[in-house]
C-alpha cells in the first residue's frame, strides 16, 4: 500500500531539490502536485484540502520562501502534516482490570481475523483473552472462530441461534469468571452490507453489555467506501476506535490517510497479514516515514 502515492509525494518534492530559493508559485505548483497524489490515492476531498492547507502554512511560516533547502523543508510538513492526517501519536485502548470489547463490521473485513489477533496480542502482554463468537445467525461464523481459537490456544464462548442479549451477557460474564478472564473479545455479527436487522440486534447487544471499546473493522481495500461504513456504525452504535485490515494489499491507501479525520476516531491497529500474528499498533509516525520514503 502506498507505494504510488509514496512515488508521486517523492517527485513532487524532488522537483525542489537543489534549488537555492523557490517562489511563490514553485510551492504553490508543488503543492497542487501533492493534492493531485493524494487525491489520485483515493484520499477524501475535504482531507486532501486540509491537509494543503496545513502544508502551505507550515512551509510558509517557516520562511520557506528564504530557505537555503526549501525542499528538505517542505518534505518536513509534508512529513508532520501526514503524521498528523494519520493520528499523530500511537493511540491504543485503555486497559483496565477486566475489559469487555466489541468488534463490529461488515463481512469480509477481517473482523474474525482480527478479534484471533487481539488475542494474541494481548495474551502476549499478559493478559487472558476470551473469545466470543456472538453472530446469532450464522452458525459458519462461529465456527471460524472456534477454529481460529483452537488455532491459538485461546478459549472461545459461541452463542445459540437467537439467543438473547440478556443470556449472552450472563454466559459470557459466568464463562469469564470461571475461566478467570480479563479480556473478552467479542465477534459480533456482520453482513455484506449495513443493514437495518443487523444494526438494531447490535445496537441490543451493546446496550445490555455495555463494552468499554467498540472497535469497528474496517478493510482499507475498501476505499473510501470504508469511510461511509464508518460513519454508518458510529451513528446508530457509537464506535470508540479503529482498526484498519489489510495494509499489506494494493491498496492506493485513502481510507488509511482519511479515516482519522472522517471519523474523529483513533487508529488503534494494522492488519498486515492474513496470519494471527499479522496485527501491530498503528504508528503514525512510521507509516509517514515510510510514505515519504
Ligand atoms: P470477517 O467476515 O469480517 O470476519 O472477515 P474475516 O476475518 O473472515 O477475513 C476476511 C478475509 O480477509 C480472510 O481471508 C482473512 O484472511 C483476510 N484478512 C483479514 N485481515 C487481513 C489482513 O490484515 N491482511 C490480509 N492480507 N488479509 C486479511
Amino acid at each position: 500500500m502506498f507505494e504510488r502515492l509514496a512515488a508521486r509525494l517523492q517527485e513532487a518534492i524532488d522537483r525542489l531539490r537543489g534549488r537555492g530559493r523557490i517562489t511563490e508559485e514553485d510551492l504553490k505548483d508543488t503543492l497542487r502536485e501533492i493534492r493531485r497524489a493524494l487525491i489520485d490515492a483515493d484520499v477524501n476531498l475535504e482531507v486532501a484540502r486540509t491537509f494543503i492547507e496545513e502544508v502551505r502554512q507550515r512551509a510558509l511560516g517557516q520562511k520557506v520562501l528564504e530557505s537555503l533547502t526549501p525542499a528538505e523543508i517542505v518534505l518536513a510538513t509534508v512529513y508532520e502534516a501526514l503524521k498528523e492526517a494519520l493520528g499523530g501519536e500511537v493511540r491504543q485502548p485503555t486497559l483496565k482490570e477486566r475489559n469487555l470489547w466489541f468488534l463490529v463490521g461488515l463481512q469480509g473485513s477481517g473482523k474474525t481475523t482480527t478479534a484471533a489477533k487481539l488475542a494474541l496480542h494481548y495474551r502476549s502482554k499478559g493478559r487472558r483473552p476470551l473469545l466470543v463468537a456472538a453472530d446469532t445467525q450464522r452458525p459458519a461464523a462461529r465456527a471460524q472462530l472456534r477454529i481460529l481459537g483452537e488455532k491459538i490456544g485461546v478459549p472461545v464462548l459461541e452463542v445459540r441461534d437467537g439467543e438473547s442479549p440478556e443470556s449472552i451477557r450472563r454466559r459470557v460474564e459466568e464463562a469469564a469468571r470461571r475461566e478467570v478472564r480479563d479480556l473478552i473479545l467479542v465477534d459480533t455479527a456482520g453482513r455484506l452490507q449495513i443493514d437495518e436487522p443487523l444494526m438494531e440486534e447490535l445496537a441490543q447487544l451493546r446496550a445490555v453489555m455495555n463494552p468499554d471499546e467498540v472497535l469497528l473493522v474496517l478493510d482499507a481495500m475498501t476505499g473510501q467506501e470504508a469511510l461511509g461504513v464508518a460513519r454508518a456504525f458510529d451513528e446508530r452504535i457509537g464506535v470508540t476506535g479503529l482498526i484498519l485490515t489489510k495494509l499489506d494489499g494494493d491498496a492506493r491507501g485513502g481510507a488509511a490517510l482519511s479515516a482519522r479525520h472522517v471519523t474523529g476516531k483513533p487508529i488503534y491497529f494494522a492488519g498486515v497479514s492474513e496470519k494471527p500474528e499479522g496485527l501491530e499498533p498503528f504508528y503514525p509516525d512510521r507509516l509517514a516515514s515510510r510514505i515519504l520514503g
